[in-house]
């Protein structure tokens, strides 16, 4: 016997209806589960997010109102603060209890107190679940009982608790709730512009079978061989499908476990472990997210809080619209501005680009990235941005500082992922994509030269940081 008549399931990060921890229970409790998702109200720009991620949501609100159809019910959407609208929707449905997956963040934590407040007003049973992760911040502790600063200590002891299974799908949601839905949004909702970026496919269903393609296709076999060559597919791509909750991290989790126990090279054994560690950083960012959110507003090492970035808008220009004069680097951003997604490797030498060549702060790109990509999440997003920078926790040390010729030369050496992005350097030999030109001409009519130099600019940040470091 269901415990309640009805009972709200507030959609957040959890679109889809497989293995969702709350959506579950919540089918259990309630005779009628009303699901709802509540849209932000923000208009035209938005420092963290932008028209690429918003429309890839729209794809998935689509897609998740059809699923639920499909068990009967309705998906309800409303427009505006999820606490203010979490109360008329009790008013309106008499709804008993109201169920939520946990979010991490500091918004989303203070959103989850906010509704927790308006249900104990309303004398509202609440629920929340973890689902968003294998293992939340609380469960990975040091000896002491404390954070871990580290991901190395942070992973072994990840690694080594026991992590759930997954849960399987509700069969029924009960009858339709016939209170008003706002329409489907589509980027005018927010007021923002069409995006010409091509996206991968929205919604749990096209989620689901990228998981079984990267599963099945032998790219996880391969995974700790090629994961970091950014020419074709040689990661997951799931990084979207995480983020937005379209597949179940104990499901990826149990299935990259199932393939383990199939493997037969050591080979294969060894990149599923890899990938598997990948989503350790995932959660470790989230972790240090949760003890510390204060990255958000300032560099985690205290040496570096007061260090000035002196980079130039002009530069910064240069480096977001793909135009710097090394390829590599213009490859990556023009990847990620006609696909919303950039691959780790480069991420990591267009980051590291931004904050130790041109000597901008991290914080532009990590704003730049959050808006175009279409996995943005910001535990991840700033991680990856203090990791480059320096500043960060477990940071590339600040004298570890990549060339992005040499980075070349090792990742792209045949030079088939820059004349993918770069189509104007398609007839450059590849050997050219690895030094400055020596001649000092441009690559090709109309490319650019090096703004900067490589070397020259590297002392003067190991000059800045042995300046701020603590000694
Ligand atoms: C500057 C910078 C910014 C980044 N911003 C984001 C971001 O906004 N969102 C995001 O999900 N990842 C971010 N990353 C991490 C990583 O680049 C992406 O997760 C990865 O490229 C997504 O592609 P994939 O799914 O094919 O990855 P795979 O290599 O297949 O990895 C599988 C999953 O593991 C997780 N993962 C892998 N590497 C990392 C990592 N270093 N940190 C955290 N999680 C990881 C992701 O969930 C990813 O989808 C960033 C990295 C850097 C250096």
């Amino acid at each position: 016997m269901p415990k309640h008549d009805t009972v709200i399931h507030w959609f957040r990060r959890d679109l889809r209806l497989t293995d969702n921890t709350a959506l579950n229970m919540a089918a259990i409790d309630g005779a009628q589960v009303v699901p709802v998702y509540v849209l932000s109200d923000w208009q035209k720009t938005h420092h963290w997010t932008g028209s690429i991620r918003q429309q890839f949501l729209c794809g998935c609100l689509e897609s998740l109102a059809k699923n639920v159809e499909t068990l009967g019910s309705k998906l309800i959407l409303r427009t505006g603060r999820a606490d203010l609208e979490i109360e008329k929707l009790i008013k309106e449905t008499k709804a008993s209890a109201v169920y939520f997956n946990r979010d991490y963040d500091p918004y989303g934590r203070e959103m989850e107190k906010k509704v927790q407040a308006v249900c104990a007003r309303y004398a509202v049973s609440c629920h929340s679940f973890k689902d968003r992760v294998l293992h939340e911040a609380g469960e990975v502790l040091t000896g002491s009982g404390g954070p871990y600063r580290v991901y190395t200590p942070y992973s072994r002891n990840w690694l080594a608790l026991d992590k759930t299974a997954p849960l399987g799908k509700a069969k029924t949601l009960g009858a339709a709730s016939t209170i008003p839905s706002d329409p489907l949004p589509t980027l005018d909702h927010w007021q923002l512009p069409a995006t010409a970026a091509t996206l991968p496919a929205p919604g749990e269903r096209a989620a689901r079978e990228r998981m079984k393609s990267f599963i099945e296709n032998r790219t996880l076999m391969s995974y700790a061989q090629k994961r970091n060559t950014p020419a074709g597919v040689s990661t997951s791509r799931l990084g979207q499908d995480l983020r937005f909750g379209l597949i179940s991290i104990r499901e990826l989790h149990a299935q990259c476990m199932a393939a383990a126990a199939l493997a037969t090279t050591a080979d294969a054994r060894t990149s599923i472990e890899t990938y598997i560690k990948e989503l350790a950083w995932r959660e470790f960012y989230l972790a240090i997210l949760w003890f510390y959110p204060s990255v958000f507003e300032e560099e985690f090492s205290t040496d570096f809080r007061s260090m000035p970035w002196p980079g130039s808008d002009e530069d910064f220009t240069a480096w977001s619209q793909g135009r710097t004069g090394f390829p590599i680097v213009d490859a990556g951003m023009r990847e990620l501005l006609n696909t919303g997604f950039m691959h780790n490797r480069v991420r990591m030498i267009v980051s590291m680009f931004l904050t130790k060549d041109l000597h901008c702060h991290w914080k532009l790109g990590e704003s730049f990235f959050m808006q175009h990509l279409v996995d943005g999440e910001n535990a991840s997003n700033n991680g990856g941005w203090q990791w480059s920078a320096g500043t960060g926790a477990d940071a590339a040390p600040y004298f570890r500082i990549q060339n992005p010729w040499t980075q070349t030369k090792n990742y792209d050496p045949d030079g088939a992922y820059i004349r993918q992005w770069v189509p104007e350097l398609k007839g450059v030999s590849p050997e050219r994509f690895q030094a400055p030109p020596k001649d000092g001409r441009a690559l090709a009519p109309g490319y650019p030269l090096p703004i900067v130099d490589h070397g020259t600019e590297r002392e003067r940040t190991l000059a800045m940081f042995a300046k701020y470091r603590q000694k």
